[in-house]
């Protein structure tokens, strides 16, 4: 178990909440302050500030060629992560964001061999929005707001409640604890002000943005 006492909250989504007030009341924040011992408090306002200083200008719609945008670089499933099917947003990320991710994918899986536990990877959940997916996303969300940091190429989901066996050798750690140890990794990179981080409250992921 990792024992770790962070400073804290829970905020706007990766549907793109516009919530924010840092204050949780009563039940709900004594809830998630339970099942999530890392905290996060980089809001929209903080990661929507690093994904304009750091991103692309917000592509209009998938009517794109996406392969002609130089700030960006497809990603893939691959041996350290998994892309789940994206019903909201397109594969690509600033290189900046993509290294990001390639770093927490690799930290996670080190953390876990130094366990001698079998080896997972983490479930990307959603990447970079069009202003199209965003305007369908409202239609889904009413809460859902109209700037999303994930325009920028720069911010992706990662799932924390599901990670995917690379193979079935070594004991299978509970997802609670390989959360813990996820967090764990965000937590480090988040204090060397390399993403902004924030635990999502309605889905369950961690919504990071890249912050070079
Ligand atoms: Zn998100």
């Amino acid at each position: 178990m990792i024992f770790l006492a962070i400073a804290l909250t829970l905020a706007s989504s990766c549907t793109g909440s516009s919530r924010h007030s840092k204050g949780k009341s009563g039940d709900t924040a004594a809830k998630a302050q339970q099942e999530a011992p890392f905290y996060f408090d980089d809001y929209q306002d903080v990661q929507l500030a690093a994904a304009q200083k750091w991103g692309i200008t917000p592509i209009a719609s998938r009517d794109t060629d996406f392969t002609k945008i130089p700030q960006l670089e497809k990603i893939e499933s691959c041996d350290l992560y998994t892309v789940e099917y994206l019903s909201h947003s397109v594969p690509y990320l600033t290189h900046h964001a993509k290294a990001l991710l390639d770093t927490i994918a690799k930290a996670f899986q080190d953390s876990l061999a130094a366990r001698h536990v079998r080896i997972e990877k983490i479930i990307v959940t959603s990447v970079t929005r069009t202003m199209d997916d965003v305007k369908r996303l409202q239609r889904v969300n009413s809460n859902a707001v109209s700037q999303s940091s994930h325009c920028y190429g720069t911010t992706f989901d990662i799932a924390h409640n599901n990670f995917y066996a690379v193979n079935k050798e070594g004991e299978e750690l509970p997802y609670s604890e390989q959360k813990l140890i996820l967090g764990h990794v965000l937590y480090r990179l988040r204090m060397q002000h390399k993403c902004w981080v924030l635990v999502e409250e309605r889905q369950p992921c961690f919504h990071v943005t890249v912050n070079y």
